[in-house]
Formats: C-alpha cells, sequence, structure tokens
C-alpha cells in the first residue's frame, strides 16, 4: 500500500489520515506532541520533526507533506534526496515569511497589500504614510489566527506596536478596504495535473475564522479570476502538492491575496460534508500523483469553527447542533482552551437560502 508521511499531527494532519485510508494509503505523522490529534488515526512517532529516527520513517514513505508551515529547516534538508516532500522547500520558504512570501506573489504577477519590511527601529520612520496612513504590523513568521498583530492608526501607535511585538523582521501591511474575504485551494500533481477547490467566502471574528460558505457571494468572473492567480502562483513557485491562497475581495471586484498557506486550509472544512471530493483527499492524491480533479462541493456547504470561549461553560450546544438538518461535527480531541480551535461543524443544504437558515442557527448554537 502507498505511504504517506506528515510533519505535523495536529488536527490537519488527523483528517488527512482519514481521507487517505479509503484511498488505501497508510499515514505515519512526525509530531512532538503526545496528545496530538493524529495520534488516533495515523501511525504517530511522538518525537522532534528533527529526530533522526523519525526522520528515517518519514523517508521511508512514498511521498512527505506537511500541516504546519513553521517545520524546521534542517528537517526538509534531512530528507532530500531521501523521499519526495510535497510542497517542497521552496514554497515553504515563501510561505512560512510574511515579508518574503509578499515579494514573491508580487513576483508572480499577483497584487498584494501594499507593505514595507521592518529590520530595525530605523525602518518605522515614515513607513505608516507609505502604506496609506492605517496599518497592520504583523510578525514575519510564526504569526497565526492574528496572533502577533496589531491594528495602527498613528505613528506613535506603530512605535508602541513595535516595542511590543519581540520579533523581527516585521511586516506593516495597508489596511485594505475589502468588501469580503474568499479563499481558493489549487493542487498540482508532480506530473503537471492541476486542479481547484471552491471559491469560500470567509468571516473572521477577532482574528480568527468564524464561518465559511460555499458558494461564496461574488460577481460573476471572481471564482475563475482566483483560480488564474492561484495558477500563476502554482506555476510561478513551481507547486507539488496543494496551497491554499487567502484574497481580499475589492469594492470593484479586484482580488488581492493576503496570504498563501502551503496546505489545506481551515476555509476548506466544508469540502467534507459538501458531496465529492474533500480538500483532505485532495492533497493526498496531489502529494502521491493519484488522479487528481477539482473538488468543488456538489451542493451548497458551510463550516463554523468551535474555537474556546474565555468562559469555559460556553461549550456548543450538541443536542441542538445533532438536531439540525444537514449538520456534521468534527472534534479535534484538544483540551479546549481560549482562542483555540477544537472542532468545527459543517452544514450542508439544497439550495442556497435553506443553507443560510442552517447556517444561522448553527451559529446561534456555536458560542
Ligand atoms: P491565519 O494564518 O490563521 O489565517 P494570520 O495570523 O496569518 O491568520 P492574517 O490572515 O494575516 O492572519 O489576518 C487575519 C485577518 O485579519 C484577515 O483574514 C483579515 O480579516 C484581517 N486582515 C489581515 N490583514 C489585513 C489587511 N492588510 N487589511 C485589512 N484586513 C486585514
Ligand atoms: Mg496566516
Ligand atoms: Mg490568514
Amino acid at each position: 500500500a502507498p505511504t504517506l508521511g506528515i510533519l505535523g499531527g495536529g488536527q490537519l494532519a488527523q483528517m488527512l489520515a482519514l481521507a487517505a485510508l479509503p484511498l488505501g494509503v497508510r499515514v505515519t505523522v512526525l509530531e512532538p506532541d503526545a496528545q496530538a490529534p493524529a495520534r488516533l488515526c495515523a501511525k504517530h512517532l511522538p518525537a522532534p520533526y528533527t529526530d533522526p529516527a523519525g526522520l528515517d520513517a518519514l523517508a521511508a514513505c512514498d511521498a512527505v507533506t506537511l500541516e504546519f508551515e513553521n517545520v524546521p529547516v534542517e528537517a526538509l534538508d534531512a530528507l532530500r534526496g531521501r523521499v519526495p516532500v510535497r510542497p517542497g522547500a521552496g514554497v515553504l520558504a515563501r510561505s512560512k515569511h510574511r515579508a518574503r512570501e509578499k515579494e514573491a506573489l508580487r513576483a508572480a504577477g499577483v497584487q498584494t497589500a501594499p507593505f514595507v519590511v521592518l529590520e530595525s527601529g530605523a525602518d518605522l520612520s515614515g513607513a505608516l504614510a507609505r502604506v496609506g496612513g492605517q496599518g497592520l504590523l504583523k510578525t514575519s513568521e510564526l504569526g497565526y489566527d492574528g496572533k502577533g498583530q496589531a491594528r495602527v492608526t498613528s505613528d506613535d501607535a506603530l512605535q508602541a506596536a513595535w516595542d511590543g511585538v519581540g520579533r523581527v523582521p516585521c511586516v506593516l501591511e495597508g489596511l485594505v478596504p475589502f468588501d469580503r474575504e474568499v479563499s481558493l485551494a489549487v493542487a498540482r500533481t508532480p506530473d503537471g495535473q492541476v486542479a481547484f477547490g471552491p471559491l469560500v467566502e470567509n468571516v473572521h471574528r477577532n482574528g480568527i475564522l468564524r464561518t465559511s460558505v460555499f458558494p461564496a457571494n461574488v460577481p460573476d468572473g471572481t471564482e475563475a479570476r482566483a483560480r488564474d492567480l492561484a495558477r500563476a502562483v502554482a506555476d510561478a513557485w513551481a507547486l507539488e502538492g496543494l496551497i491554499t491562497l487567502e484574497f481580499f475581495v475589492l469594492p470593484d471586484g479586484e482580488l488581492v491575496v493576503n496570504e498563501v498557506a502551503p496546505r489545506v486550509h481551515n476555509s476548506g472544512h466544508l469540502t467534507q460534508d459538501g458531496g465529492g471530493v474533500s480538500q483532505f483527499e485532495a492533497q493526498v492524491r496531489a502529494v502521491l500523483g493519484l488522479p487528481l480533479a477539482d473538488w468543488r462541493p456538489l451542493h451548497p456547504c458551510a463550516m463554523v469553527n468551535d474555537v474556546g470561549a474565555a468562559d469555559p461553560d460556553a461549550t456548543p450546544d450538541w443536542a441542538g447542533i445533532d438536531a439540525l438538518p444537514g449538520t456534521r461535527v468534527h472534534r479535534y480531541h484538544k483540551a479546549r482552551r481560549p482562542g483555540r480551535k477544537v472542532g468545527h461543524v459543517n452544514v450542508v443544504a439544497p439550495d442556497p437560502a435553506t443553507l443560510r437558515e442552517r447556517l444561522a442557527a448553527l451559529e446561534a448554537l456555536i458560542p
């Protein structure tokens, strides 16, 4: 049977493994956390990402993929020449570093937010004016779910945010006046087959994804445009495997890329239950070079994240959710903590109007 190695054992690895098994594929994950979600459905090597025996086990797989971008370079170096790693080191080097990523997006001909790279305090002078007077200060590395970001509207606020951030380099981005946010994934097999996921609409709360909806409520032509941009990035970055692009949709319909994830994405979880192939199956297929087609859901569908609230007793109304038509629950076997994603619920419906009703009912049951 083909074997797939995964660097990382979180919920994305859990769901990749769950999608791999019915394809006849066995999964091994290298993940230091003994309580990581994927331990329950894959062979789990509980060791650091640079552990020689762990890397030997991954090198014995047919291909290796990853479920997060902050894999140490040493791990990739140790695997080079022994097993295909998809996406490879080139895609990863860009997508784990915000400044480098933005430069590489522009080189691929894709619009980004205006930005200035800040390496030291000397770079602050005039920076906010250059991005339009309002911006977000973001660490270049290790940020997710809006962590390590501050919104700034004055030079003093920028200085204060910079003093508090504690990690360089940073990127100061101009505030993009978007109408909506959408995302789209593209995959490419080693022999060059390209396929796309659905265009999904995303709503964030406190910097964390709250809901995703398919189809996105955008003008005709937006999905085709997003696909063109995704293909341009996949080509320019010599993609093997799957990446997901996050976009801002401007009032005139233009698309600006916010960031790129070198993997399946939280906004694609609704593909698990919309009928058809899921994003997880698509990544497994792309990485192993199995036949691959577009994985657009067959039915309107949506997802709501279950994120730990400040009040530990504020949990979803599970009985109410089970009683709602069209819902399916996905839990990650993680301890509930404030701001931590511990699961999600998908909901599917026969038409967009019914989906809107069911989604509103579902949202009311998840704090
Ligand atoms: P994740 O990787 O979990 O998506 P992150 O920490 O990398 O999160 P971003 O995607 O950069 O964060 O930003 C989170 C959200 O903040 C965006 O989806 C968007 O809603 C808002 N945001 C980020 N950058 C900008 C910007 N330049 N202008 C306007 N809004 C922004
Ligand atoms: Mg990010
Ligand atoms: Mg993001």
